[in-house]
């Protein structure tokens, strides 16, 4: 089981239109929610080259990530990561504020 993954500048991890941490969304949800649609009725199988085959641009997809489950049961709806190593260096938080091309916005509920 596959699912798509917004990040958001906390460095949350969700599923869902908003962030259930704390009610931010992306400033592409319409066209990625559209084509997330479209990839289910098409029966595709879901990537990042899936969504951009669907009209995603690559910059709304820079800060996301699609994660493949191995089992439905198992699968969570968002994460909280408490650190992130990223290149081999341990990082308390991964986020993108004051990120150059940062792709998510603050647009609460
Ligand atoms: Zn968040």
């Amino acid at each position: 089981m596959k699912k798509f993954f917004y990040m958001c500048l906390s460095g949350h991890f969700h599923s869902q239109v908003h962030c259930p941490y704390d009610g931010s969304k992306s400033d592409f949800t319409e066209i990625v929610e559209r084509a997330l649609d479209e990839a289910r009725r098409q029966r595709l199988d879901l990537s990042v080259e899936t969504l951009v085959s669907l009209g995603v641009p690559r910059a709304a997809l820079k800060w996301a990530m699609v994660v493949e489950f191995g089992s439905s049961e198992v699968a969570f709806d968002a994460m909280a990561p408490a650190s992130t190593e990223v290149r081999g260096t341990l990082k308390p938080q991964l986020g993108l504020d004051g990120e150059e091309g940062s792709v998510v916005s603050q647009a609460k509920r």
